[in-house]
């Protein structure tokens, strides 16, 4: 008999998760020949949902619950999820929130079934997304595979399901600064792409600003791409060069052609303008990765868990 545990961050979701639980039930239920298990990780919510999981859990044995010290953030609570998960065959993971649809499940089991070790769903049109953000969610997904030699296919969600063998090499991932699928999609396991409609999220608002998604772009670049690194470096010699020409025709001028064309205060005012540029850019560039280094560095737990129910 296979085993399968769902994995699901929630995060003020207190309205989302009875709705959740009924229909997980309903599907499970459609799939008696597997074992399921309900890993739900409740990501420091200020509200109920906390409480809400605890109700679950009291009548429901596969319910399991891990509450956070704090909100950690969805990439962290997935992360804790499925490494509280030791025996499963499988892991899914889903959002809360009711924008993956359970009813999906099947169809993913069937493809893990067929010999996928990932089996990643893609959304075909999210009702009522803003143009801004689909804009940069494309901007963003060009400039990953660009940069970082990396198919990520765009438009992929979490929702996703997880082969054994692939946890067991999620198990192994210590670094701090994640962006949970980008890992999963860089060990190059076996993947196979399931499509669903998403429908507008069902209660509450979507907790991602767009600094939020900014931010996680921008980390996702650094640690999965040395380019922008290595694109100070050619912009650097770009500019020296470039500056260097300018310099020795202002010099040429200067002293031979024509003395009266620049100003030795334009010549110097070029030279450290330039310097001034090539030093900020690379000293920028630097800091984003230092930044990486130093999260990775200090080692602090990933997560604090307060409690855990229903765990052996
Ligand atoms: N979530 C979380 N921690 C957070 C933010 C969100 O665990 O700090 C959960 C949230 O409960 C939901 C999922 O992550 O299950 C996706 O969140 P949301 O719907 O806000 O994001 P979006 O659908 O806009 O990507
Ligand atoms: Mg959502």
């Amino acid at each position: 008999m296979k085993h399968i545990t769902i994995v699901i961050p929630v995060y003020r979701e207190e309205q989302n998760v009875p709705a959740l639980y009924r229909r997980l039930e309903k599907v499970t239920a459609g799939l008696p020949q597997i074992r399921w298990d309900y890993i739900f990780v409740d990501d420091g919510s200020p509200d109920g949902s906390f409480s809400a999981l605890k109700d679950l859990a009291r009548t429901d044995p596969k319910v399991k619950v891990i509450g956070f010290s704090r909100n950690f953030g969805k990439e962290i609570a997935l992360s804790a999820g499925v490494h509280a998960d030791d025996h499963s065959d499988a892991v899914i993971c889903l959002d809360a929130d009711l924008q993956h649809p359970p009813e999906l499940i099947p169809e993913m089991v069937s493809a893990w079934r067929g010999g996928a070790d990932i089996v990643a769903t893609i959304r075909t049109s999210s009702a009522k997304q803003p143009v801004l953000r689909r804009v940069g969610s494309s901007l963003f997904y060009r400039l990953m595979n660009r940069m970082s030699g990396m198919e990520m296919v765009s438009k992929t969600t979490d929702f996703r399901l997880y082969d054994r063998k692939v946890v067991e090499v999620f198990r192994q991932v210590t670094e701090r600064s994640r962006l949970f699928r980008g890992i999963m999609d860089w060990m190059g396991f076996k993947t196979v792409y399931v499509r669903f409609r998403a429908g507008a999220r069902e209660n509450g608002n979507s907790s991602f600003s767009y600094a939020k998604l900014v931010h996680l772009a921008i980390q996702s670049l650094t640690s999965f791409s040395l380019f922008p690194l290595r694109m100070t470096g050619y912009l650097g010699v770009l500019i020296t060069v470039s500056s260097g020409l300018l310099l020795a025709r202002m010099l040429f001028a200067r002293f031979i052609s024509d003395p009266k064309m620049f100003t030795p205060l334009a010549i110097v005012v070029v030279i450290n303008t330039l310097l001034i540029g090539i030093v900020l850019m690379s000293v920028g560039m630097v800091a984003l990765y230092i930044g990486t280094i130093h999260t990775e560095v200090v080692n602090r737990p990933l997560y604090i868990v307060r409690e855990r129910v229903n765990f052996e």
